[in-house]
């Protein structure tokens, strides 16, 4: 099939190159130039496993090509993703929509022929009407379908979670649209993913009850976490305790600093304000958000505690700064507020991350970026475990007590076992177990 993808961010680039894997030609459209003229010469914008060789493969075989001009993408598609970004638009949480209507805009000039166009953006319930609506207006009497396709992937397993879904959702108003995606996805289908036909408006709903649930189960075990420090449990312990239990499930169970990223924090406010417009309490998601909020200022006094009750003149060595590991996303990652509330206590920042630099200067201000862990945690009073790169869990212990000022860890992720932690001759605090002297 004849695919056109507008936006090359996460979503919209591993959808690309994924579907031209499959044998499909994808051009992908995006609008700015910078992004276009770098996967044109297949280098990627983002960090993702194993998308530079699916990016050379697929640009080589000509099934995959980069444009800013979405006429060039839309003229002769079977198919148009709308994949660009949905920021929410103010505090109160709704989503900006204006790109994916601009896109719907594009298309809708550009298309030439029956076509199916597909919202792979987390967007409101409602939004593909509305979208259909600017498509029809644009273009009265041209044959076009809508349908919603939420994306479920993870950052850092963006392609293999492209490749092997947990299921795909699809929401269609009519059999063209479900046919047309039935199509495209039978060789995932093939593979074992299961496919869930909807109406289009269940569809956009399932995303964001995906998103808010799984930040349920964050928001639970972190309270849990809490309630062990006070009462004298073992968070990791209980997460296992829970998790065997089939109808909970170990997932999504590890207690640590609250959830970040462009997903969470975003679709979980979405949720409650499309809850409000419709009038209908979800005090489970509003619970969810507040302890997510309140757990920001926690892990800075945390921090504090550890360093002796006040960090003022301090070095504080935080390893890691995305919101978690094998990405360089730092959008609403938990480092940047830990590090904005520390630096307000009077305390120097190093930081180090493998991959999140670049992203992180947009972010931060004032910090010593380091490429090298224990160059960034040399003459510090305290080291962060932020994330749980493979770099920051197979730490040289010893090494990295010999370069301290003082041998001080908090370990935001429970990556280390407290026992070994101080036989290297740490002091350590944890999240949800027994601080180590
Ligand atoms: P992103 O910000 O990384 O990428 C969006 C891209 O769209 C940008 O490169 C931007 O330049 C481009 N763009 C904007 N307007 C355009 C237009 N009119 N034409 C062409 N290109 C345009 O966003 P993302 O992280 O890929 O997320 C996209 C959507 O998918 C969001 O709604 C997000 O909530 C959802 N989503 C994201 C993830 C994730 O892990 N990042 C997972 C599932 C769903």
């Amino acid at each position: 099939m004849k695919i056109a993808v507008i936006g090359t961010g996460y979503v919209g680039l591993v959808a690309g190159v994924c579907f031209a894997e499959m044998g499909n030609a994808v051009i992908c459209v995006d609008t700015n130039a910078a992004t276009v003229g770098k996967l044109r010469k297949g280098q990627s914008p983002i960090f993702e496993p194993d998308m530079d060789e699916l990016l050379a493969r697929n640009i080589a075989a000509g099934r995959l090509s980069f444009t800013t001009q979405a006429r060039e993408a839309v003229d002769g598609a079977d198919l148009a993703f709308i994949c660009v970004g949905t920021p929410p638009r103010d505090r109160d949480g709704e989503p900006e929509l204006s790109l994916v209507y601009g896109a719907a805009k594009d298309i809708a000039r550009a298309m030439t022929g029956p076509l199916t166009v597909v919202i792979k953006s987390t967007v409101p319930v409602g939004t593909g009407d509305a979208v259909e609506e600017i498509i029809r207006r644009t273009r009265p009497g041209a044959v076009v379908s809508v349908a919603s396709n939420p994306e479920f992937l993870r950052e850092g397993s963006a392609i293999d979670d492209f490749n092997r879904p947990d299921r795909i959702v699809i929401g269609v108003e009519d059999l063209r649209a479900q046919e047309t995606l039935q199509r495209l996805y039978l060789p995932l289908c093939a593979a074992g993913a299961p496919l869930i036909v909807t109406r289009r408006r269940t569809s956009e709903l399932t995303k964001y009850a995906a998103n808010a649930f799984l930040a349920t189960k964050i928001s639970f075990i972190n309270e849990m976490a809490d309630l062990c420090e006070k009462a004298g449990g073992d968070v990791t312990e209980l997460a296992a305790g829970i998790g065997l239990d089939e109808r909970i499930g170990r997932a999504f169970l590890n207690a640590g600093p609250g959830y970040g990223g462009s997903c969470f924090p975003k679709d979980t406010c979405a949720l409650l304000h499309t809850a409000q417009e419709y009038g209908v309490p979800l005090r489970v998601v509003e619970g969810t958000v507040a302890a997510n909020n309140a757990r920001k200022h926690r892990m800075a006094i945390k921090v504090m505690k550890a360093a002796g009750g006040s960090v003022a003149d301090m070095k504080i060595a935080v390893l890691g700064l995305t919101f978690k590991p094998d990405t360089d996303d730092m959008r609403e990652a938990p480092s940047i507020p830990l590090i904005r509330h520390l630096q307000r206590a009077g305390a120097r920042i190093a930081a180090y991350d493998p991959q999140g630099i670049r992203q992180a200067r947009e972010h931060l201000s004032d910090v010593d970026f380091h490429d090298d862990p224990y160059e960034c945690a040399r003459d510090a009073d305290v080291v962060v475990l932020m994330t749980e790169w493979d770099e920051v869990r197979t730490l040289d212990l010893a090494r990295l007590n010999r370069v301290m000022h003082t041998p001080t860890m908090v370990d935001l992720r429970n990556i280390y076992a407290p026992e070994l932690v101080r036989r290297f001759g740490f002091r350590l605090a944890g999240i949800g177990r027994p601080a180590t002297p």
